[in-house]
C-alpha cells in the first residue's frame, strides 16, 4: 500500500500518524529531503507556521517539498495550510505556493478562534462510517481562508468561509481533522494518493 510522509519536524505530526494508524495506512516521518522518496504522498501538520518555515528553510526542503507535489498529493492542516497558500497575510510570509488562495494567519474573532464546530462536508468527501453526521472542526489559532482561485473546489465551509480546499493534488484543511476520530478527510486524502 501507499505510504504517506508526515513532515515530522514541529507541530502536531504524531496525531497525524494516529489518524493514518486508525485507518491502517502505512506512514514514514519526514525530516529531510531524502526521506521523500518512494512516497505516495506528503502530510503538513498544524504547528507553527513561522518555526515550520524557518526549518525548511534551514534544511533546505522548501524545493524538494515542491517537486514532490507536481506529481504527488500534499495535504496541509492549519499551519500546513498556511505553508500551501499563495498569499498569506498578517503578517505577510512566504510560502510554498501550493494552492491558489489567499490565508489570514489567526483571523478568526475570539469566539471561534480555538474552538469545536460542527460543519457538513461536501458529498464527495462525506462517505464511511460516519457519512450523514456533521464533521467535527478543532479549530486552534486557525487561519481563514479569505479568497481562492478558480481552480480551487471547496470542500466544507464554517460561516460561509472554506475551510477545507482542493486544487488538483492538493488539499488544504484550516482545522484538525487528526485530533477527533472521524477518519473521513484522512480517508479521502489517502484516496487522492492511491487512484
Ligand atoms: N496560528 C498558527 C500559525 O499561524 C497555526 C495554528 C495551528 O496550526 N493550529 O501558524
Amino acid at each position: 500500500m501507499t505510504k504517506i510522509g508526515i513532515l515530522a519536524i514541529q507541530g502536531d505530526f504524531q496525531a497525524h500518524s494516529q489518524a493514518l494508524t486508525r485507518i491502517g495506512v502505512p506512514f514514514r516521518f519526514v525530516r529531510k529531503a531524502s526521506e521523500l522518496c518512494g512516497l505516495g504522498g506528503l502530510i503538513l501538520p498544524g504547528g507553527e507556521s513561522t518555526t515550520l518555515l524557518k526549518f525548511l528553510q534551514e534544511e533546505e526542503l522548501l524545493e524538494p517539498i515542491r517537486q514532490f507535489a507536481q506529481s504527488n498529493p500534499v495535504f496541509g492542516t492549519c499551519a500546513g495550510a498556511i505553508l500551501m497558500a499563495d498569499q498569506v497575510e498578517n503578517p505577510s510570509q512566504p510560502s510554498l505556493e501550493l494552492i491558489r488562495m489567499t490565508v489570514r494567519r489567526n483571523a478568526y474573532g475570539r469566539q471561534l478562534a480555538s474552538s469545536i464546530q460542527p460543519i457538513e462536508p461536501e458529498p464527495e468527501l462525506d462517505t464511511g462510517p460516519e457519512a450523514g453526521t456533521p464533521l467535527e472542526a478543532v479549530l486552534i489559532r486557525a487561519p481563514v481562508i479569505r479568497q481562492v482561485g478558480p481552480e480551487v473546489k471547496i470542500l466544507a465551509r464554517l460561516a460561509s468561509q472554506p475551510v477545507l480546499v482542493r486544487q488538483g493534488l492538493r488539499l488544504a484543511g484550516t482545522f484538525h481533522p487528526e485530533l477527533t476520530k472521524d477518519t473521513r478527510v484522512h480517508r479521502y486524502f489517502c484516496q487522492m494518493a492511491s487512484s
